[in-house]
């Protein structure tokens, strides 16, 4: 089990967490096709390495974190609150 650095609880085992997608995605604006709704959506990049992701708190605090980790060593490297 990969444990997450929550910034309210501390240390947390990542079940306690849910996955809200790529931290650096932005939300299309204005009238968008399905297939480009769909790719913001849906489509993850899925790469190797270092990745800045969005997790809720899910089963603790209920908040936002930004973690940024890397998805080979599973070592996360920061994590911040969304809204202090
Ligand atoms: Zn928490």
């Amino acid at each position: 089990m990969q444990q997450f650095p929550c910034p309210w609880c501390g240390l947390r085992g990542d079940g306690e967490f849910r996955y809200g997608g790529d931290a650096g995605k932005r939300r299309p604006e204005g009238s968008v096709s399905a297939e480009q709704w769909a790719a913001y959506r849906f489509y993850r990049a899925n790469g190797k390495g270092r990745a800045h992701e969005l997790w809720l708190h899910a089963d603790g605090c209920g908040r936002w974190l930004e973690i940024e980790r890397d998805t080979l060593s599973h070592e996360v490297i920061a994590a911040r609150p969304l809204n202090p």
